[in-house]
């Protein structure tokens, strides 16, 4: 399995095939990620070693054909909708306030958040979620998995269809 050979970096394009990871998810073990515009961004929740103690937590249930837990997608898990709550992100948007780099202030009419502003805080909220208390230093990175980056686009998206990816640069300082 791709999770067991993962070994902190991708190594694109240095496989006998020459498939790209752009136009076919053939990388994808949890079957709920899509291409993305870039080959940094394809990358699944199972090739995300700090996503494995989420998608480890699905246990299989015998004999139950409607239980979706052998696809084991951390967006599947329990706990995952709730991070993306607009409520949720609104209060973690404020308690950051002061650091939020591309989009200081609320945007939205009387002081709401736009999309891109819901975008930007679940991404880094899931972050938190998937590193439960770990640090990150700036070597050490962890690429948001297509699957979630999808979800979050999904339940914000934008009025024009054009993402901006994910980059550590938009974040807050801590
Ligand atoms: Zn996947
Ligand atoms: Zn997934």
């Amino acid at each position: 399995m791709s999770t067991e050979t993962y070994d902190g970096e991708l190594s694109l394009g240095s496989t006998s095939s020459s498939k790209s990871r752009t136009s076919e998810t053939f990388w994808c073990s949890c079957d709920r990620c899509v291409c993305l515009p870039t080959e940094s961004e394809c990358i699944c929740c199972h090739e995300v070693p700090q996503a494995h103690h989420i998608v480890d937590k699905f246990s299989p249930v015998p004999d139950n054909n409607d239980c979706d837990y052998q696809q084991k997608c951390v967006t599947f898990h329990q706990d995952f909708d709730a991070h993306l709550n607009a409520g949720v992100l609104d209060t973690y948007f404020r308690s950051h306030s002061n650091n939020w780099r591309r989009f200081p202030k609320p945007k939205g009419p009387g002081g709401t958040l736009i999309n891109a502003q819901y975008r930007l805080v679940a991404y880094r909220f899931i972050l938190d979620w998937l590193l439960q208390g770990e640090m990150l230093g700036r070597k050490k990175r962890i690429p948001l998995p297509a699957c979630i980056v999808n979800v979050i686009r999904t339940k914000y998206p934008a009025d024009d269809g054009e993402y901006v990816g994910f980059k550590y640069a938009d974040l807050p300082t801590v």
